[in-house]
């Protein structure tokens, strides 16, 4: 099981996007999709999501064929750098939105959203609005609220990317112990070398539409397949 991307490729205008991916993401990983900005990234993580649609080729979530399945049935939770909270929404009323949606049993909506609010130490701010929550916090409810559905696959784009340096690497430790707790299939998409070495255990180097390289940070400082993996790792530090 896992995400398989097979031939995938997306243009926009006479732009190439995404030229021919083919891409394998093992099942209850964290995969980091790392690459210079403009490299295709958040196109592809959009594809896997649902969001967009690949010209060619195909998208397999867990065993099933998700290509021409709807965003909001493909079975993702989605977390962008920019977080869309429903500022008029309680932090809790936020989290279960998705469940709310999907028209969940009441109480098994209040349980699930303990859960998670405590699963990212939110509990004490329940009743909050998300303007009286810190970046982080944020960032965090806004965890809580895509893993509230039960995903098969979390996406994160950016996901700390507009937070100050020590919240980041806060962040990072949460993502890393989140997902040794819950095991959810993840992908997120960083620019940053640093945090995608720290916090993943497969790393995708993306650059101008095409998979330059995959495999574990050791993988790419050890072997890097070519000189753009090379020079875009840079020196260990
Ligand atoms: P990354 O996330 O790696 O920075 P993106 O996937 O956002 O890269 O973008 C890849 C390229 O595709 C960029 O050159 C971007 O300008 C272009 N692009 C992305 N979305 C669109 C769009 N909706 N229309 C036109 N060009 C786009
Ligand atoms: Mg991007």
């Amino acid at each position: 099981m896992s995400i398989e991307i097979t031939q995938v490729g997306k243009n926009f205008g006479d732009f190439v996007a995404l030229a021919d991916i083919n891409l394998s993401i093992p099942s209850g990983g964290l995969t980091a999709l790392l690459g210079p900005s403009g490299g295709g990234k958040s196109t592809l993580l959009r594809i896997i999501a649902g969001l967009e649609r690949p010209d060619t080729g195909r998208i397999e979530i867990e065993g099933a064929d998700a290509t021409n399945v709807p965003a909001q049935r493909r079975g993702v939770g989605f977390v962008f750098q920019h977080y869309a909270a429903f500022k008029h929404m309680s932090v809790a009323k936020n989290v279960a939105f998705g469940l709310e949606i999907r028209k969940k049993p009441k109480e098994e909506i209040a349980a699930r959203v303990k859960d998670m609010l405590e699963l990212v130490h939110l509990s004490q701010f329940a009743d909050r609005l998300p303007s009286q929550l810190s970046g982080g916090q944020r960032q965090r409810m806004a965890l809580a609220r895509a893993l509230a559905i039960e995903p098969k696959v979390l996406l994160l784009d950016e996901p700390f990317g507009a937070l100050d340096a020590k919240v980041r690497k806060e962040l990072r430790d949460w993502l890393r112990r989140l997902h040794d707790e819950v095991h959810v299939t993840t992908v997120f998409v960083t620019h940053d070398q640093e945090e995608a070495l720290e916090v993943a255990d497969n790393i995708v180097v993306i650059n101008n539409g095409r998979v330059e390289q995959v495999g574990t940070p050791d993988d790419l400082y050890d072997r890097p397949a070519n000189d753009f993996v090379l020079e875009f790792l840079g020196p260990i530090t």
